[in-house]
C-alpha cells in the first residue's frame, strides 16, 4: 500500500472535571487526509482548505508529528500529506490534534502498522507541542483510540481507554470568536484550594464510574468544573445562558470544549442532543455572533480509513 485516505475526527478535551487529562472522540466532524509515500525522502504538505494554516512541514503539525514518527522508526521515506480541514483551527475541538494524530496513524498504516495506536500518541503529541508549546495528549489520545480516554500520567505517559455508553451523544456549538491561547492560559490560576480539589476529583471519579456502569445520571452529576470553567467562561460570550439552556433542553451536562470557544454538552440519545443544539443555538441567534452546531455520537473507533 502506498496511499491511504482517512477521516480524522474532532475531539472534546477536558470534559469539565478532567482538565488536561480527559477527552472524547466525535464522529460527524473531522478532517480528511490523503497520505502517500513518495520516492524523494522529504515531507510535503498540501492544504485544500483552511486558509491560514502553514504548509511548511516544520510548522504544520502533521509534518512535525510525521517527522517524529519516521525518525523513531528509522525510515528514510518521503511522505506527501493532503489535508482537507473540516475542523476550524482554534475552535477548541482538536483541530491541530486531528492533523497530528491523522498523519501518524496514516503513515503507520502505510508502513504495515509497526506500532499500535496507543504507541503513536507520543509522536502525535509532538505536533501538539508545535501548535501550542505544550505536548498535551488530551485531544490526540481520543482521536487515535476512539471513545473516552484518560491521561493517567504524563511522566511516564500512561493513557487509558475508557468505555463509552452506547447512547451517549455530544452537541458542540462553536461561536465564531477568536480566543488567543495566551489569554485562555493567562486567566488560569496557579493554585487551587483543597475544597476545589476535593470537588473536582470527586467529579472526575464519578464521571469515570458513570462511563463504566452506563449510569447517565452519574455522568451528568459529575460534569462539573469548579476550577477552570469559572475563570475561562468569561472569555466566551453568553456561556452561562448557553449552559443553562442546554440543561433545560435535557443535556446531562455542559461545559467548555478544550480551551474554548466551543461549548459542548453530553446527552442521552440523538433526539435530546438535537434539542440541546437547538436551545443552544437560540441563545446565539439573538446576538450578532455566527456559530456552527455539531451533533455527534461518541465515536468508539477513532481515526478510520475512508474510500
Ligand atoms: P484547537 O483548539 O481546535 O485544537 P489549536 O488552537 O490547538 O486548535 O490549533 C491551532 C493552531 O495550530 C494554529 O496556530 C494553527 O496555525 C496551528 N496548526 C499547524 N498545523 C495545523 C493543522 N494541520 N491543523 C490545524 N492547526 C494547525
Amino acid at each position: 500500500m502506498k496511499q491511504i485516505k482517512i477521516f480524522s475526527p474532532a475531539t472534546i478535551a477536558n470534559l469539565s472535571c478532567g482538565f488536561d487529562v480527559l477527552g472524547c472522540c466525535l464522529d460527524t466532524i473531522g478532517d480528511e487526509m490523503k497520505v502517500s509515500l513518495t520516492d524523494t525522502p522529504r515531507i510535503s504538505i498540501e492544504i485544500i482548505n483552511g486558509a491560514n494554516l502553514p504548509t511548511d512541514p516544520e510548522k504544520n503539525v502533521a509534518g512535525v508529528a510525521t517527522k517524529a514518527l519516521l525518525e523513531h522508526l528509522g525510515k528514510n521515506v518521503g511522505v506527501h500529506i493532503t489535508i482537507t480541514k473540516g475542523i476550524k483551527a482554534g475552535s477548541g475541538i482538536g483541530s491541530s490534534a486531528a492533523s497530528s494524530a491523522g498523519a501518524v496513524w496514516a503513515v503507520n498504516q502505510i508502513l504495515g502498522s509497526p506500532l499500535k495506536a496507543k504507541e503513536l500518541i507520543p509522536f502525535a503529541m509532538e505536533g501538539e507541542r508545535a501548535a501550542s508549546g505544550n505536548a498535551h495528549a488530551d485531544n490526540v489520545a481520543p482521536a487515535l483510540l476512539g471513545g473516552f480516554t484518560l491521561v493517567r500520567s504524563y511522566d511516564p505517559l500512561e493513557v487509558i481507554g475508557l468505555p463509552s455508553p452506547a447512547d451517549l451523544y455530544a452537541t458542540v456549538i462553536h461561536p465564531h470568536i477568536e480566543i488567543k491561547t495566551s489569554d485562555s492560559r493567562s486567566v488560569l490560576k496557579k493554585n487551587v484550594t483543597l475544597e476545589q480539589a476535593i470537588t473536582q476529583w470527586g467529579n472526575l471519579g464519578g464521571l469515570i464510574a458513570g462511563l463504566y456502569t452506563n449510569d447517565y445520571g452519574l455522568i451528568g452529576r459529575s460534569l462539573k468544573d469548579v476550577i477552570i470553567e469559572p475563570l475561562r467562561s468569561i472569555l466566551i460570550p453568553a456561556f452561562k445562558e448557553v449552559q443553562y439552556e442546554a440543561v433545560i433542553a435535557g443535556a446531562l451536562g455542559c461545559g467548555i470544549s478544550g480551551s474554548g470557544p466551543s461549548i459542548f454538552a453530553l446527552s442521552k440519545g440523538r433526539e435530546i442532543a438535537h434539542k440541546v443544539g437547538q436551545f443552544m443555538g437560540e441563545v446565539y441567534a439573538t446576538t450578532k455572533l455566527d456559530y456552527d452546531i455539531h451533533i455527534s455520537k461518541i465515536n468508539p473507533e477513532g481515526i478510520r480509513v475512508i474510500p
